[in-house]
């Protein structure tokens, strides 16, 4: 249930409403939005009496959510969220794009690529330190020395950074260098590790795993932002379906599926969707076109030998292109 505040309800109104709330048993957390605040009432199995909140001063309504997530919901949260990072809007009027390669694999060939992806008009650097391979045979990342690169590209290019914590062993660390921690389709149900993200001071790129439905994203989505970090970006990479033209099957639907019922942005990794390189500019622009507010892309200055993901990553000139090709698209 929400709690709707009157537009001249005061602070000591919205923490009455909230002492009300904790009194019946449950939590109370305030929502403050463009036009008035709400409280967002959780932990409730079943209805909840609302005939007292109602007699409260500065309180103008009640209305039930219909959803399981609350504090995701549109219902709870009618304006869009936008996330800032410095001056970049994240879910604002321009789709923002966060490219760099699958993983950070030396200084050279991580500041290489933040140059190239920032000439191109890139806003946000991405690069794996600590990287969810399938095969521990696989290169895992460099680990903090990868972390310490990302600053250094920081300090080089100003692109501010975003890179995947794997585990509740390196989330602090990540969480030290990163502008935005990433969250791996592998660990969207990793639900200790959720919790924790919703203690951190960063914003949170969580990814869709690749058999989870949309219901259970925004759950996941739920785990940060009831811990208290309200800033969560999703991200669409392609789920697992019978079709094997593609490594994942690009989910566009996604896109205005989660608009409709949930506030926060949306963007779109079309690499790890399609697995092969040639398909990344035609899903990135269908991905913008569907509403997407950014795209999450690789991009290899020598993809034959990267160690990770060569297939999927661009060539400079394909990224080049890319970001041409979309310049004049807006969902
Ligand atoms: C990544 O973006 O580096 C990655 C590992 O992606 P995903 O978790 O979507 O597989
Ligand atoms: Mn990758």
């Amino acid at each position: 249930m929400l709690v709707v505040m009157k537009n001249d309800a005061t602070e000591a109104n919205i923490q009455a409403v909230i002492q009300e709330i904790e009194a019946m048993g449950y939590q109370g957390i305030p929502m403050p939005g463009a036009q008035r605040t709400a409280v967002c009432i959780v932990g409730n199995q079943g209805p909840v009496d609302d005939s007292r909140l109602l007699t409260m001063a500065g309180v103008k309504e009640t209305i039930r959510v219909t959803k399981p997530y609350k504090l995701v919901s549109r219902e709870t949260h009618p304006e869009s969220t936008t996330i800032e990072i410095g001056d970049i809007k994240i879910g604002g009027e321009k789709p923002v794009i966060m490219a760099g390669p699958c993983a950070v694999e030396s200084e050279e060939q991580a500041l290489t690529i933040a140059h190239i992806v920032k000439k191109h008009g890139a806003l946000i650097f991405r690069g794996g330190a600590f990287k969810p391979r399938t095969s521990p045979y696989s290169f895992q990342g460099l680990g903090e020395k990868g972390l310490k690169i990302l600053k250094k590209v920081r300090e080089e290019t100003g692109l501010p950074i975003v890179t995947e914590a794997l585990d509740h062993t390196n989330i602090d660390m990540v969480e030290e260098y990163a502008d935005i921690i990433q969250i791996g389709a592998r660990n969207m149900q990793n639900y200790s590790l959720l919790r924790q993200a919703g203690h951190a001071s960063k914003p949170i790129l969580l990814k869709r795993g690749f058999s989870a439905t949309i219901e259970e994203l925004l759950m996941s989505a739920e785990y940060i932002i009831s811990e208290g970090n309200n800033q969560v970006i999703l991200c669409e990479r392609g789920i697992r379906t019978f079709a094997n033209n593609t490594r994942n099957t690009l989910d566009l639907s996604a896109i205005p599926s989660i608009k409709e019922v949930s506030h926060l942005p949306v963007i779109v990794d079309p690499s790890h969707a399609a697995g092969l390189r040639e398909y990344v500019i035609p899903l990135s622009k269908g991905a913008i076109a569907v509403g997407a507010d950014g795209l999450l892309v690789e991009v290899h200055h020598d993809p034959p030998h990267a160690l990770s993901d060569g297939m999927q990553s661009l060539y400079p000139e394909q990224f080049e292109q890319l970001m041409k090709e979309i310049k004049h698209l807006k969902g």
